[in-house]
C-alpha cells in the first residue's frame, strides 16, 4: 500500500552500521562527566528502527541545581568573565578546530541519533557548526560600549557586560546547530551556561562538550544536562540563580518557559518558536526552479524545520503545471537509510512526531484537500513517511494552519498580490517567508509586506552565522545569530562621573 507509488523509497534493507561509537552518556557538570543524581537513565533511539542506541543519564531538578551552582561559581568567581576577551576568543577558535577535526564522528552521531541524511550532516551542518564558532570567536574581543556627551558636565560611558548564568533549552531537529546558536554568543559575551538538550537527541552535545574541555574551557563554564522538559527543562527555566533563559521549540512550550521565567526571578527570555511560513510563487517565475525550491523549502530535514515553507502559494496561471511538477518531484525524492549515499530523506525523529504527521495527513484528506502523492508510512519499522503533496488546500484547513513538522507539502492557489499578502500574514506565526518572482517591483513590495523575521527572495533556507534569525508574532522573541544575537547575552551598564574641570581648558 502506498509504497507502490514510489520507485526510490525502499527502506526494507538492514540498517547500515553507523561508523561511530557512543562514548559520552553522562551529564557534564563542573568539568566532569557524572551520573544523574537519581542514578536514573533513559534510552535514546535510532529513528531508522526504533531500537535503543544508548542509555543516557536522566537529569532532573537536582542535576539542574548542581549544574547551576557550578555555572554560578564559574561566573561569580571566574575565570571566564574575567579573562581577557582575546583569551576567550582563542578557546572558541581551538574548539572550532577540534570540531573540524572530529567532523566525521560528529556527523555520524548526529545522523544516528536524529535520522537526518548523513551527507547533509557531514557536508552542510558540520561545516556550519565550525563557521559559527569561528564567527563568535571573532566577536569575543569586539564587544564594547559607548561614550556619550550627556549634558557636558558628566563623563558617561556604557559597559556591555555578560548577563551571568544562561539557561538554554534546545530542540532535536538540528541538535548541533541549535547548540551553536545558543552557546556561541553566550560564551563570546562572557556568560556561563547550563544547557539542556532535547530528550530525543542527547548524544552530540555531550561529544562536543568534551571537545570544549580539551580546548581549555574552564570547568563550570558549560554544563550539559540530558533530560526531559517538564523535569529538567522546567527546573532550569524557573531557577532563581539563572539570569537568562533561551529556548527553541514549540510555541506551546515557549509559553510555558516564559511563564516559568516570569513566576521565578523574571529572568530575561529569548524564544525561537514554531512557524507556518508561506512560500509565494508568482506567475513570472521559472516554474522548474520554483518547483525545486518549494520542494526544498518544505522537505529539507524531513520537513522538521521551524521555518519550513509549509504553505506553498502558487499563482493560478501556473497552478496546475506547478502541482504536476511538484508531485513528480516528491515522487522522485530519495527516501531511505540516512547513512546511504544519495538519500534525501530519512525517518522522522520519533514515534510521537511520526504519528502526529500521519494524523495531519489524515486531516488533510478528511478536509477534502487533494492528495497528489504519498500519504502513508514507508516500510514497517522506524519512522519513515512518504513525501506527501496536497493540492487544493484552503487557508482554513488544519494542514494550512498548524505546524506539521513533517514531509507534507500544502499547495494553495492565489490570483492577486494584495490577496496573497493578506493570506500569507493571516497566521499566528511570523518566522519566515519566501517569494519567487522575476519582478524587482513585486519583490520590493513583498519583502516589506510580509510580517516575518526572515524573507527569502528567490531562495530559501539560506543561513549564515552573520544572518539574524527569529520570529515576528508568536514565532518568538529576540534574534539569534549575527550581531543581534549578542544583545541576548549582554546587559548595558551606564557609568556616570562628574567632569570637575570644564571640558575645554
Ligand atoms: P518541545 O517544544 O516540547 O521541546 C523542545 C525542548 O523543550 C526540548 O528540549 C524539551 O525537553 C523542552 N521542554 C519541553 N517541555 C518543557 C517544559 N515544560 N519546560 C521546559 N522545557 C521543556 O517540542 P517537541 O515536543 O519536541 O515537538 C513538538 C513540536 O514542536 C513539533 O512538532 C514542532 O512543531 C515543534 N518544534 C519546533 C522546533 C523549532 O525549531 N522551532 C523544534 C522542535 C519542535
Amino acid at each position: 500500500r502506498g509504497i507502490s507509488r514510489f520507485s526510490t523509497a525502499t527502506v526494507f534493507e538492514e540498517p547500515i552500521i553507523p561508523p561511530v561509537q557512543v562514548t559520552y552518556t553522562q551529564n557534564l557538570i563542573n568539568g566532569h562527566f557524572v551520573d544523574a543524581a537519581s542514578g536514573k537513565t533513559f534510552p535514546t533511539y535510532d529513528p531508522r528502527t526504533g531500537e535503543v542506541i544508548a542509555h543516557v543519564a536522566e537529569g532532573d531538578a537536582e542535576d539542574i541545581n548542581r549544574a547551576v551552582a557550578a555555572a554560578r561559581k564559574a561566573f561569580d568567581e571566574g575565570p571566564w568573565p574575567k579573562m581577557t576577551p582575546y583569551e576567550r576568543s582563542r578557546i572558541l577558535l581551538r574548539f572550532a578546530d577540534l570540531v573540524e577535526k572530529h567532523s566525521e564522528e560528529l556527523a555520524a552521531l548526529e545522523t544516528w541519533d536524529n535520522g537526518k541524511p548523513h551527507e547533509q550532516a557531514a557536508k552542510a551542518e558540520l561545516p556550519m557548526l565550525v563557521r559559527l564558532f569561528h564567527y563568535y570567536a571573532g566577536w569575543a574581543d569586539k564587544i564594547h560600549g559607548l561614550t556619550m556627551p550627556a549634558d557636558g558636565n558628566y563623563h558617561v560611558q556604557t559597559l556591555h557586560e555578560p548577563i551571568g548564568v544562561a539557561g538554554q533549552i534546545i530542540p532535536w531537529n538540528f541538535p548541533l546547530l541549535m547548540f551553536a546558536w545558543k552557546v556561541g554568543p553566550a560564551l563570546a559575551c562572557g556568560n556561563t551556561i547550563v544547557l539542556k538538550t532535547a530528550e530525543q537527541t542527547p548524544l552530540t552535545a555531550l561529544y562536543v562538550a568534551k571537545l570544549f574541555l580539551e580546548a581549555g574551557l574552564p570547568p563550570g563554564v558549560l554544563n550539559i544536562i540530558s533530560g526531559f522538559g517538564p523535569t529538567a527543562g522546567a527546573a532550569l527555566a524557573s531557577h532563581m540563580d539563572v539570569d537568562k533563559i533561551a529556548f527553541t521549540g514549540s510555541t506551546e512550550t515557549g509559553k510555558i518557559v516564559q511563564g516559568l521565567a516570569a513566576r521565578s526571578n523574571l529572568k530575561s527570555v529569548t524564544l525561537e518558536l514554531g512557524g507556518k511560513s508561506p512560500f509565494i510563487i508568482f506567475d513570472d517565475a521559472d516554474i522548474d526552479e520554483a518547483v525545486e525550491l518549494a520542494h526544498f523549502a518544505l522537505f529539507f530535514n524531513q520537513g522538521q524545520c521551524c521555518c519550513a515553507g509549509s504553505r506553498t502559494y502558487v499563482h493560478e496561471r501556473i497552478y496546475d503545471e506547478f502541482v504536476e511538477k511538484a508531485k513528480a518531484r516528491a515522487v522522485r525524492r530519495a527516501v531511505g537509510d540516512p547513512f546511504k549515499k544519495g538519500i534525501e530523506q530519512g525517518p522522522q525523529i520519533d514515534s510521537e512526531q511520526f504519528q502526529k504527521v500521519l494524523r495531519y495527513i489524515k486531516s488533510g484528506i478528511e478536509s477534502n484537500a487533494t492528495l497528489e502523492c504519498g500519504g502513508d508510512r514507508i516500510g514497517d519499522r522506524g519512522y519513515f513517511v512518504q513525501p506527501t503533496v496536497f493540492s487544493n488546500v484552503q487557508d482554513d484547513m488544519l494542514i494550512a494552519q498548524d505546524e506539521i513538522f513533517g514531509p507534507v507539502q500544502s499547495i494553495l492557489k492565489f490570483n492577486d498580490i494584495k490577496d496573497v499578502i493578506r493570506r500569507a500574514n493571516a497566521t499566528r506565526y511570523g518566522l519566515a517567508a519566501g517569494v519567487f518572482t522575476g519582478s524587482l517591483e513585486t519583490a520590493n513590495t513583498m519583502m516589506r509586506a510580509l510580517r516575518a523575521g526572515t524573507v527569502w527572495i528567490n531562495c530559501f533556507d539560506v543561513f549564515d552565522a552573520a544572518i539574524p534569525f527569529g520570529g515576528y508574532k508568536m514565532s518568538g522573541i529576540g534574534r539569534e545569530k549575527g550581531i543581534y544575537s549578542l544583545n541576548n547575552y549582554l546587559q548595558v551598564k551606564a557609568v556616570v562621573s562628574p567632569l570637575k574641570n570644564p571640558a575645554w581648558l
